[in-house]
């Protein structure tokens, strides 16, 4: 049988090209004692990665030179050397950008829901599902009738926070790049007001006139000029949400961007970065709050499916061109 892997060909500087990555055949993984073989079925691509490409160490290690990315992916079970999983199983870890693998089953976590409903694992009850949710319930602490800002707004997290914003009464204005993506957020999902940051020409003057009252939470997802500009409306004892940068991910200088500590002063701001995995202990919390909100119809979960393994640079590249809206997946099998 076929097997084939991407691995990360040459370290990015700047924009991640095509060069990145390399695709490559490899054998059939063999099993040993505990492990599973999975065939991915769906595999999550992701703007931390990114990081990982660098060849700096961060939170986390990053990839190596011509070894195999990595990263969330959901598959089914083809043979099992553990009795407790059975051939036609799902389940998710993290795992390479691989067709098949091997993996230990203390590795993976089962998936219990039909096939149809896959792809849920990894947006709304998955790693973006959660770094939502615990931003907006630890960080934002959101209260009825305050106002929400949130970037990168139609993306995989950006949806989720604000509908999480909404189930606590807040009137959310969400920033994207399109006018399909707003209209799904304010038709789709509830959001009060969208901003397309793309055609605006005065962001400020857009933002004081969504935000009358002023910002009290914002959910940061992307960074940069945006939330420099955002920053300045924020109210007295508001909460900020450091969750992403992805406008500075391929930056190829040290951004140097406005001192704000004058302003976290004077308004008794909170100004909060984290890491989803801080929370590790709490997923099943979050994961029943989320399950039981998706089930009452509060939260919608969406995802932009790219078909085929080979498209895997094109979907992570996409990310940084708002190619996606919600969660971006590549479907292999
Ligand atoms: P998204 O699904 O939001 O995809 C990325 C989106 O970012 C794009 O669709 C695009 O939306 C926007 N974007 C890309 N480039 C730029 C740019 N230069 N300026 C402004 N917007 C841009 O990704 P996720 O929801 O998975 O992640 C959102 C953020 O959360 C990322 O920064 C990510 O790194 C971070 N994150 C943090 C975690 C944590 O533990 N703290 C865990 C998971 C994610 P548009 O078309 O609107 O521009």
């Amino acid at each position: 049988m076929e097997n084939k892997q991407y691995i990360l060909k040459e370290r990015p500087y700047g924009d991640v090209t095509s060069d990145t990555f390399h695709m490559r055949r490899v054998s059939m993984p063999s099993l040993r004692e505990g492990e599973i073989m999975v065939k991915a079925k769906y595999i999550s691509v992701d703007p931390y990665m990114r990081g990982k490409m660098n060849e700096q160490k961060t939170y986390t290690e990053p990839y190596v030179v011509g070894k195999a990315i990595y990263g969330a992916v959901v598959g089914e079970v083809v043979k099992s050397k553990d009795k407790s999983y059975q051939p036609g199983d799902f389940v998710q870890g993290i795992m390479p950008w691989q067709e098949y693998c091997s993996i230990h089953t203390e590795d993976v976590t089962r998936v219990n829901v039909p096939e149809a409903d896959l792809p849920t694992a990894l947006s709304v009850f998955g790693m973006t599902g959660l770094t939502a949710y615990f931003g907006m319930m630890k960080i934002g602490r959101p209260k009825e009738g305050e106002t929400v800002v949130i970037s990168g707004a139609a993306g995989a997290v950006g949806t989720i926070a604000g509908q999480i914003a909404k189930i606590f009464g807040c009137r959310v204005v969400g920033i994207s790049s399109s006018e399909i993506k707003n209209h799904y957020l304010e038709h789709d999902l509830g959001f009060d007001e969208t901003i397309n940051y793309l055609t605006t020409d005065d962001l400020d003057y857009e933002l004081s006139r969504k935000c009358p009252d002023g910002i009290d939470i914002y959910f940061d997802n992307v960074g940069g000029k945006i939330s420099d500009t955002i920053l300045e409306q924020m109210n007295f004892f508001s909460r900020v949400i450091v969750c992403g940068q992805i406008s500075l991910y391929n930056s190829k200088e040290k951004n140097i961007g406005p001192r704000i500590q004058s302003m976290v002063l004077t308004r008794s701001m909170l100004v909060q970065g984290y890491i989803i995995s801080n929370y590790y202990d709490e997923y099943p919390q979050a994961l029943s709050d989320l399950t039981k909100w998706v089930q009452e119809g509060k939260i919608k979960s969406r995802e932009t499916i790219i078909n085929g393994f080979e498209n895997l640079p094109r979907a992570f590249m996409g990310l940084f061109r708002g190619a996606n809206i919600g969660k971006q997946l590549v479907k292999v099998f």
